[in-house]
This record gives C-alpha cells, sequence and structure tokens, in this order.
C-alpha cells in the first residue's frame, strides 16, 4: 500500500463522508425506490480498466449513499440502533491497512491478544462475572460475526455436551454421530426468530413456551417445568433453555435470576440472548441483572454493534467453561503453526468457533472504549433510556386516551398504539411522511408502533418534536 496515495485519496474519501453524514438529518429515513432500482445504474459487467478514482467518489456520492438507509438519522427508530462512531469508522481502516488475517495467535499475536483483553473490559463493564473472563483461565468471551450465529454455535455445543453426559464412554467423533430427534430447547415465544433458526441447524426440536404479558412478556418457570414435564412423559430429552434479555418486539426480559435451579436440577444448558438490551447491564440500575447471568447461565450473547457504539460487527460471546466450545471447534492441520503451549492471551479462537480467518474485530472495540471511556459508553445507554422514559411519561398522562402503551418498556424502546388498528397504522404513514423511520409492529395480535430510541443523532428536541407530531395527528 503506497502511503502517499492513501492520505490523498482517504482525505477525499473522509470529506465525501462528511458531506454524507452532514446530508443525512435532511433527508427521510426511508428510500424510495424500487427492488433493481439502484442496481441498473451499475454496469452488467465488471469493469476491465481501473476507473479514475474521482469517478469511484462520484459514483459513491450520486449512487452509494443516496441508496443507502441509514441508521444514523435522527429520526430513525425502525429498528433497535446500530450505533456507529467516529473511532468505529476509522478502525475498520485501521483493520483494513493492518491487513492480518487472526488464523491464530502467531499468524497476527495482537489480534489474539487484544480480543482477550477487551472481551474481559466488555464482561467487567457489564458486570458478568469473573468466571466469564479469560483471566479466569477457565471461562471467555470471543466476537463473532452476530447474535444468530452465537446462538448457533451455543446450540451446537449444548447438543454435544448433552450426548456426553448421557454417554460418558463416547468417543469425541462419536459424539457428533448421535440421534438428538428427542433433545428439547425451550425459548419463549418472544424469542428471536435466529434462536429457532439455531436449533433448527443444530438439528434440536424448539419448544416456544408463552411468556405471560404482565407488564412485559416474560417466561415463567413453571410452564418452562410444565412443558418440560410434557415433553419428558413423551420421551423427549430437555437440553437447553434460551432466555431472553431484551425482547426484539417489546424488549421484554425473562427473570434470569428465577431460573436458578433449572440448571442443577434438569442438568440444561442456559443460555441468554441479551443482544439489544445486554448494554443496560452496564448502568447500575440493571446491575442486578448481570449478576444473575454470572450465577445463573452457561453462556451469554450481547451486540456491540446495536445499542452500544462499537459498529457493525461485533456479537459478543462468552461461556463459563471454554472447554465446552473447544470439545466442538478443535481442529487443526498439519499447516497451521504449533499453538505451543496455550495461556490466557494465547487461546487459539479458531478452535473457539466455526471460521478459521478472523476479522481484527478487537481493535474496532478497543478504539470505542478507549475514545469515549465507560463514562462516555455509560452516557449514550443513559441517554436513549432518557429520552424513552420522557416519552413514556408524556403518553401515561396523556389525558384523553389517544394513545396507550400495551406493555411496559424500561430500555430504549417505548411502544404505543392508538385505540383503534386503523389510527395506529394510519399514525404509522402520518409519521412516515414526516420523515420518521418507524416500523409498526404486532403486539397481542393488534398493530403497535415500536419506537426505538438510540441513534447517536437523536436529540431530545428531536424526541419532543416526535411527540408533537403524534399528538398533532390523533388531536
Ligand atoms: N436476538 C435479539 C434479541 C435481537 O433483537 C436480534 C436482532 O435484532 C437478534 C437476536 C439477531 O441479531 P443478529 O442480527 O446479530 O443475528
Amino acid at each position: 500500500v503506497d502511503g502517499d496515495i492513501l492520505v490523498k485519496l482517504g482525505q477525499q474519501t473522509l470529506e465525501a463522508i462528511s458531506r454524507f453524514t452532514k446530508s443525512i438529518p435532511q433527508q427521510g429515513v426511508w428510500k424510495d425506490v424500487e427492488p433493481g432500482q439502484l442496481a441498473a445504474d451499475f454496469a452488467k459487467e465488471p469493469p476491465v480498466e481501473p476507473t479514475e478514482y474521482g469517478q469511484i467518489l462520484q459514483k459513491l456520492e450520486t449512487t452509494i449513499f443516496p441508496g443507502a438507509l441509514s441508521w444514523q438519522h435522527p429520526k430513525f427508530m425502525a429498528y433497535y440502533p446500530s450505533s456507529s462512531s467516529v473511532p468505529a469508522i476509522l478502525s475498520e481502516t485501521v483493520i483494513a491497512s493492518i491487513g492480518s488475517v487472526g488464523l491464530q495467535w502467531k499468524s497476527n499475536p495482537i489480534g489474539t491478544e487484544l480480543e482477550v483483553v477487551v472481551m474481559d473490559w466488555v464482561a467487567q463493564f457489564l458486570g458478568i462475572g469473573p468466571a466469564f473472563h479469560h483471566t479466569s483461565g477457565v471461562g471467555g468471551g470471543i466476537i463473532q460475526n452476530t447474535a444468530g450465529e452465537a446462538m448457533l454455535n451455543i446450540m451446537i455445543c449444548a447438543r454435544t455436551r448433552m450426548h456426553r453426559r448421557l454417554q460418558p464412554d463416547l468417543s469425541w467423533e462419536d459424539a457428533f454421530h448421535q440421534d438428538s430427534s428427542s433433545f428439547v430447547v425451550y425459548i419463549s415465544d418472544q424469542a428471536h426468530f435466529s434462536v429457532e433458526k439455531a436449533c433448527r441447524l443444530a438439528g434440536l426440536r424448539c419448544r416456544r413456551v408463552a411468556a405471560r404479558l404482565e407488564g412485559n412478556f416474560s417466561l415463567q418457570p413453571s410452564d418452562v417445568k410444565e412443558a418440560m414435564e410434557k415433553d419428558r412423559a413423551a420421551g423427549l430429552k430437555p437440553v437447553a433453555l434460551v432466555l431472553t434479555y431484551g425482547s426484539t418486539n417489546t424488549s421484554g426480559t425473562d427473570d434470569i435470576a428465577a431460573f436458578k435451579d433449572f440448571a442443577q436440577e434438569d442438568d440444561l444448558w442456559i443460555h441468554v440472548d441479551a443482544a439489544y438490551a445486554g448494554a443496560a447491564w452496564s448502568l447500575d440500575e440493571f446491575k442486578k441483572d448481570s449478576q444473575a447471568v454470572s450465577e445463573v447461565v452457561t453462556s451469554v450473547n450481547m451486540n456491540g454493534s446495536k445499542w452500544f457504539l462499537c459498529g457493525f460487527d461485533s456479537a459478543f460471546l462468552w461461556v463459563r467453561d471454554r472447554q465446552l466450545l473447544l470439545d466442538v471447534f478443535s481442529a487443526s492441520g498439519v499447516y497451521m503453526a504449533d499453538a505451543g503451549e496455550l495461556s490466557i492471551y494465547n487461546p487459539e479462537f479458531k478452535d473457539w468457533s466455526v471460521p478459521l480467518g478472523r476479522r481484527f474485530r478487537a481493535l474496532r472495540i478497543w478504539m470505542v472504549f478507549e475514545y469515549f471511556g465507560t463514562s462516555g459508553i455509560r452516557s449514550y445507554i443513559q441517554q436513549a433510556i432518557d429520552q424513552a422514559n420522557w416519552l413514556r411519561e408524556r403518553i401515561e398522562e396523556e389525558p384523553k386516551g389517544l394513545f396507550e402503551q400495551p406493555v411496559t418498556t424500561k430500555f430504549g424502546l417505548v411502544c404505543v398504539r392508538c385505540p383503534s388498528d386503523e389510527a395506529t397504522l394510519g399514525l404509522a404513514s402520518r409519521l412516515s411522511e414526516l420523515g420518521y423511520g418507524i416500523a409498526p409492529s404486532k403486539i397481542c395480535d393488534r398493530d403497535a408502533l415500536r419506537i426505538a430510541l438510540g441513534s447517536t443523532a437523536t436529540t431530545q428536541a428531536h424526541v419532543e418534536q416526535l411527540w408533537k407530531d403524534m399528538l398533532a395527528f390523533v388531536q
């Protein structure tokens, strides 16, 4: 790489990015395009000759940026935030310029060591206990692409562990070839579909147990017990329980502490999917929940790419016992370097999950933590809750019954509906016309709006304007 060219073109690219980011608030969130309309701007064949960089940048500005839905828009509230940040953006350039692929510790020593360091940092910050830290020498964390992939890995490990427990003499190889058709995983009917997909891919039955509404959908231990008893009576074998902390539709939480006995009595693998709301564990108010994670669960995942400023992709996964991963994912070849003796700082992450090649994602997490400090990340997380609280209070106080909250939310998500579905959908269209990115969903079979706060660009003034716009529609 020619450093001088990099600086010259890099500056031009950053200027284009800066123009784009400044233009975002002036545009609506949704893109008014039909499928294929954007692709039509590109030649059917790849370019044979190099394109002049100025033209590439021009295309970036005329076609790519306008075609990209901006999740960083102040009025973007449709999905849980995918919060990027200056250090998250710049770190991607540094990662590409280092250009190392973390196959093993030896192939990029700092890649592995920094991942160990930042996974322990994040665990500490969230209050996930020392048993899950690399420094424990037993537990540890790894960065994955997505929560869905993390949960697939976990389901495969849960299946393998159960076969070994049922047949202690089973050879390592044979543990993978056993009939798992009687194995069942229990999840809430509010769990993300990626949990169900993970069970399907791991060859496990998935039992969705109805969560009780009571405030905001939560699994009841007695309902899970009952479902398990029924399955046992039918000759099936409970293998794992996946609890959700911050469901996608309503940000409901299962009470992790209430499932403490399940791990001991039923020999279950308990996993917590905290992809979105795990970020809240950084605040004192929610520390008791990460304390429960530390006491109860086998593994837990949380996305740095959602409400955490780290940008996509950074799906954190921690396990209490790294051996459970090693038992499934360990593999090598004569072409690999001899890892030597493993210690805390040179775990071979290729033996912790599927990919051999790994991006240097830890660099992004490290730069974000250095740049903001834990105090800055915490303030960002608190800001979304404060904005959501403000909106929740306005809805609650509204005297004419024009709005209602079908569930009690506590993080950055506000769920609201009008007295009729027709009015709710009308409100959704009106807000869309006004440039908001707010997507309707269904709660208890009725239409409702999910207003997900947490974009770094969303200020209190935006939330107050949103409330005015909501009132203007219904009055
Ligand atoms: N779990 C929860 C609770 C989610 O909200 C989501 C996505 O929104 C996922 C899992 C899936 O995340 P990913 O895209 O990282 O697989």
